[in-house]
């Protein structure tokens, strides 16, 4: 959320209150609590300044004087009228509202409001205020039909406001633990699982029981296409080959293991996963890369173990590894499989 955002947000909820603040000093003169309606007029001056303190960008004043202003004003109605009309109930939903303010001053970089301290003060001036009117009664016994609604009315909005925003925060949490997760698995250029993440993947995998089959795929003189093309073609080549990888192996679990090097996991046995791996090096052999009106030609050297000899998560790499050697010493553009000895 940006400082703009939120000065529109501001000054949107400086509005609905103070038209409230008018529709309950008309109540009060109604009800003839002349102290509340007198009460009204500094209430609805401080608003009417919230406006000029928004405009000036005088963010945290107006928070502090709102909150302070409010708690103030939720007090003395309970005082005067008891807890009938249920004013006093809008101290519970402060205390997330006070929690998130310091969250965005926090995000804005701005001086903060210590959440955990306007709460504990709006607690002891709830119990105060309430506990005065339990003890002496309210100041002003009206007896007022109204009050069922008011009740009503600010029991709804309470109930309401705290529903939604736990929802709300709650969902909020869960999207954002879904995008640090993502981030923290998903390779930012190709899109492909990061290296941290196959090592957790390589290890689960390992204790489990089924035909998995190791890949590492790295592409041919690609030095060489940096060189010659540039940076940014490198990149395009490494998306273009990312992309070819997901689409002829889509049943693979593939990721970026370094630089221009892949690694793959197939689910299948070995003579499967190597036939999709050939049609994998032939697809991206048949598919140049194009870049500023050139066709870069792209090819791949691919080493293949399976883990038959269930030595573990090194060894089982390393088999694949030195296949991959020996295919980039023995003309590269090749899937080697078969045993070898380099
Ligand atoms: P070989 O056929 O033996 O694999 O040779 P090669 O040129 O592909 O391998 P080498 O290890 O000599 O060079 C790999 C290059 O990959 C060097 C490095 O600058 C480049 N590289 C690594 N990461 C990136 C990247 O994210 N983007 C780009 N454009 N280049 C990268
Ligand atoms: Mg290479
Ligand atoms: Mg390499």
């Amino acid at each position: 959320m940006d400082l703009s955002s939120v000065k529109r947000v501001a000054t949107a909820v400086n509005t609905v209150i103070l038209l409230l603040v008018f529709g309950l000093m008309a109540f009060f003169a109604f009800i003839d609590v002349q102290f509340l309606v007198i009460f009204s007029i500094p209430t609805a001056l401080i608003y009417i300044a919230g406006f000029i303190l928004i405009f000036k960008d005088k963010l945290d004043f107006y928070v502090w004087l709102v909150y302070c202003w409010l708690t103030l004003y939720m007090g003395v109605t309970t005082v005067c009228l008891g807890y009938g009309y249920g004013f006093h109930l809008y101290c519970f939903s402060m205390i997330p509202v006070m929690f998130v303010t310091e969250y965005i001053s926090y995000k804005l970089g701005r001086r903060s409001i210590k959440a955990i301290v306007v709460s504990v003060i709006i607690a002891v001036f709830y119990i105060l205020c309430t506990g005065y009117v339990a003890y002496f009664g309210p100041v002003y016994e009206r007896d007022h039909r109204a009050a069922a609604f008011f009740w009503i009315f600010n029991a709804l909005i309470v109930f309401g406001f705290l529903i939604y925003y736990t929802n709300f925060l709650i969902k909020s949490v869960v999207d954002s633990e879904k995008r640090l997760i993502e981030a923290a698995h998903i390779d930012r250029l190709t899109k492909l699982y990061n290296r941290h993440y196959m090592m957790d993947r390589l290890e689960a995998l390992s204790s489990e029981d089924g035909a998995f089959t190791l890949a590492i795929a790295d592409i041919d003189n690609f030095k060489g296409i940096n060189d010659t093309y540039g940076h940014n073609a490198g990149d395009e080549v490494l998306k273009a080959v990312s992309e070819q990888m997901r689409q002829v192996c889509s049943e693979c679990e593939i990721s970026r293991w370094g630089g221009e090097e892949f690694l793959i996991i197939s689910l299948n046995p070995k003579n499967d996963a190597i036939s999709i791996l050939e049609e994998l090096r032939r697809s991206i052999e048949n598919s140049p890369v194009h870049f500023s009106d050139t066709d870069i030609k792209v090819t791949i050297t691919i080493g293949i173990a399976d883990r038959a000899d269930r030595k573990g998560v090194d060894a089982w790499i390393q088999e694949a590894d030195k296949k991959l050697y020996y295919g980039k010493n023995h003309g590269k553009n090749r899937v080697i499989s078969d045993s070898v000895t380099v």
